[in-house]
């Protein structure tokens, strides 16, 4: 568990999974055939095996603590959540609750959750399977999304195509913090509490947002999947293959970085391996990291 600070909120990374995962041209389908090589010397062994020719990536919570709350940003993929179409992802057991319980938070200590989008693997813990039933795995905590993001994820389910997993998401993941009164499905730019704000980065997915943290002169931005894995704030113009809408995808990963370079913000997203989070530099017409 790595532990980073911005001013006065304690934040920590929850493992869920790390490892190597998609070959680069799978995960990024545009990406110039030269790119592993050239940056080779800072990706391996980190960030991409150059045995398996795989990305080195994974799953994981922001925790955040403040003097008010706790909150977690994104929740992973879960424990036993059939997943057939995703076979990484399917019928997980892994020990997030325990790690969790090591950064000295229960469950019922959970403030608020964002789920940066209604991906599959950012909303997993927010259920578990208890005596059968998908129940809410944080029962005090405010589940936030966009407004735009929970419309996107409710039309996916009600087109049940029979190649994904999206209806079970839906039926396992978050209906039942629906059901339970503890969504909050929030608009436009949205304050959590002082120094902690919300705001739209559409175009992974429709809804999706990032979380921008402030506090004695310090910041970070929880950037959710703006950038899959590091290599892309070199290509900043390189889509994942998951992203929604190619042009905004683009323009809002380019507006993104660009802000964080100009001001100091430490970019922390969802899958980087480690440190999974860095300083973003202006170079040239593109960008660079300074690992934090
Ligand atoms: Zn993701």
């Amino acid at each position: 568990m790595s532990g980073l600070r911005c001013g006065a909120i304690e934040v920590l990374r929850v493992k869920e999974t790390l490892g190597a995962a998609f070959p680069p041209t799978h995960l990024l389908p545009d990406l110039p055939a030269d790119a592993i090589e050239r940056h080779l010397g800072w990706l391996a062994p980190n960030h991409f095996d150059p045995a398996k020719k795989r990305f080195v990536m994974g799953t994981h919570s922001w925790l955040l603590r403040t003097k008010h709350h706790t909150i977690l940003v994104d929740t992973c993929i879960g424990n036993h959540k059939p997943r057939p179409h995703s076979p990484g992802f399917n019928n997980l057991e892994q020990p997030f609750l325990e790690r969790l319980a090591t950064a000295g938070v229960t469950p019922d200590q959970v403030d608020f959750v964002l789920c940066t989008h209604l991906h599959v693997d950012h909303i997993g813990w927010n259920t578990q399977l208890r005596d059968g039933r998908w129940v809410p795995t944080f029962p005090n905590a405010k589940v936030i999304c966009s407004v735009a993001e929970l419309a996107s994820a409710e039309e996916k389910a009600k087109v049940n195509v029979e190649d994904d997993d999206h209806l079970a998401q839906w039926q396992d993941s978050i209906l039942p913090v629906l059901e339970a009164g503890l969504l909050q499905a929030v608009e436009g730019v949205h304050s959590l509490e002082d120094g902690l704000t919300i705001e739209p980065t559409p175009g992974h997915t429709p809804g999706h947002v990032v979380l921008r943290a402030e506090s004695a002169g310090e910041r970070m931005l929880f950037a959710g999947d703006l950038c899959h894995h590091p290599i892309q704030v070199y290509y900043p113009d390189v889509n994942s293959r998951f992203c929604e809408d190619a042009t905004a995808a683009r323009a809002t990963r380019r507006r993104i970085l660009a802000l964080c370079a100009e001001t100091g913000a430490v970019f922390a997203p969802a899958h980087w391996g480690a440190p999974h989070a860095g300083r973003i530099e202006a170079i040239a017409a593109n960008f660079g990291i300074r690992w934090a």
